[in-house]
């Protein structure tokens, strides 16, 4: 009797199978995979306005899969179809700053393949996510607390259920988008990181769901413009400082700095007296906030939802000390010279960044100058006696880190010059980002070249 029901069952589940297929392979059509690629780039808007409700739950998109796939591993439970994914379009690369950057394309084909026969795909979508994370969490090791994961966009690739079959292969499902030029971009921080992906979601008709993700970097650079010359004053002496910085530099590379230091000498009757720049110290620092937010059962920390804590990190990512390299001009009153800043590799720098969920990454070049007075007759300048006093200098200047344009050329470069395009502004006086310390010819015991701003 069990040969014979397991005979009958042998027998039934065939049929079953040949019969559903010719159902469903009669009612669509093949040709449904092969649309023309404007389809569904008109199609996922309408799609996107309705998925905004539901991005507070795409963060448990994965998870649940997990969940599910860790909870019932059914022997069935093998994936009916590989995804795989090429882009047609190069890297990523916006040109210009958030607000005038066109955006940029990317295109390529999702690639399905059936693995185990004739498979019925009822969705297949892909969202182009981008995932915040956190490293000072509101709650330690809570996943909603560190990580939150929001939809760009989205693709609905079939409107009906449709057949991949087994014999024709790898199916090819075009997709393309005008990624919005204000997006930030990929940034790795010391507390908070931004990555972009696209992640697929094909659901076949038993209910399996094979998910795949392919990381999207995308990039910023900022077309160089003209070298930017700024003045510093250092009241109440009568020294200014000219520097010429280059409009934009890089994470890697090296840069010029130009140096202009006048009202060095004041001349008297018969004597005159004088600075002498003992050290120059500059540094670049990398100074990172992030706000993190907190999740629906972390609210409470925090104040309420929708509130974060603020977080700050700071670090050097370059610095050096000279004594020497610059050319002295008592008769004429300055000092000029030029040395070349770099951004250490090492230190894995990042571009600047201002992204609207509080992350932003800047750069300043710090410079400390340490000056010795001295005095001597005018009738023989070189006999010079120090005076015993001294001075450290500080000041700071904005750099613009970003990625470097290379051949990278911006979909619509047809586009005429905008406004922006004209060259910055003539160099204006800044007092506040100056810092003058005096000293005093008792309380240097030591060399005046160990003088510091931080001691
Ligand atoms: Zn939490």
């Amino acid at each position: 009797m069990p040969t014979k029901l397991f005979g009958i069952d042998l027998r039934r589940i065939p049929q079953q199978q040949q019969q559903t297929d010719l159902k469903d392979s009669s009612g669509i059509s093949i040709t449904t995979l092969r649309r023309p690629s404007m389809d569904h780039i008109k199609r996922p808007a309408l799609a996107a306005l309705g998925k905004k409700t539901s991005d507070k739950k795409s963060k448990d998109r994965s998870s649940s899969n997990k969940r599910a796939v860790d909870v019932a591993p059914k022997p069935t439970s093998s994936k009916p179809v590989k995804l795989n994914m090429t882009m047609e379009s190069p890297p990523i690369l916006m040109m210009g700053t958030a607000q005038e950057s066109s955006g940029a394309l990317i295109s390529g084909q999702l690639q399905i393949t059936p693995l185990a026969g004739d498979v019925i795909m009822e969705s297949i979508v892909m969202y182009l996510e981008c995932t915040t994370t956190t490293k000072q969490p509101v709650q330690d090791r809570c996943r909603e607390c560190m990580q939150q994961v929001s939809d760009l966009y989205e693709w609905n690739f079939i409107k009906k259920p449709m057949i991949c079959v087994a014999e024709q292969g790898m199916q090819q499902l075009p997709f393309s988008h005008l990624i919005p030029g204000h997006i930030p971009a990929t940034t790795h921080g010391q507390i908070g990181s931004l990555d972009y992906s696209l992640h697929v979601r094909a659901k076949s008709s038993d209910g399996l769901e094979t998910e795949f993700r392919r990381e999207l970097v995308v990039r910023r650079a900022l077309r160089p413009g003209n070298d930017k010359n700024s003045v510093r004053i250092f009241p109440p002496t009568n020294l200014t400082l000219h520097v010429t910085l280059p409009s934009v530099v890089h994470p890697l590379g090296d840069f010029p700095v130009q140096c202009r230091m006048t009202g060095i000498t004041s001349k008297r009757e018969d004597t005159q007296t004088r600075w002498r720049l003992r050290k120059l110290t500059w540094r670049i620092e990398e100074k990172e906030t992030m706000i993190s937010p907190a999740c629906t059962k972390h609210a409470a920390k925090v104040g309420g939802e929708g509130k974060g804590l603020a977080h700050q990190k700071d670090r050097d990512v370059g610095s050096q000390e000279m004594k020497a390299g610059w050319k002295t001009d008592f008769d004429d009153g300055q000092i000029e010279g030029e040395f070349v800043a770099a951004i250490e590799s090492g230190h894995m720098p990042q571009c600047d960044v201002e992204a609207p969920n509080g992350l932003k990454i800047s750069h300043v070049l710090v410079m400390e100058l340490v000056i010795a007075e001295e005095w001597a007759p005018n009738k023989k300048p070189t006999q010079a006696t120090p005076t015993g006093a001294a001075r450290v200098l500080r000041t700071q200047f904005n750099l613009n880190v970003t990625d470097r344009a290379g051949m990278g050329i911006s979909w619509d470069d047809e586009m005429p010059p905008a406004y922006e395009d004209v060259p910055a502004s003539p160099p204006h006086y800044q007092n506040g980002h100056t810092f003058v310390r005096d000293y005093s010819a008792e309380s240097l015991h030591g060399d005046v070249e160990d003088l510091t701003l931080n001691g």
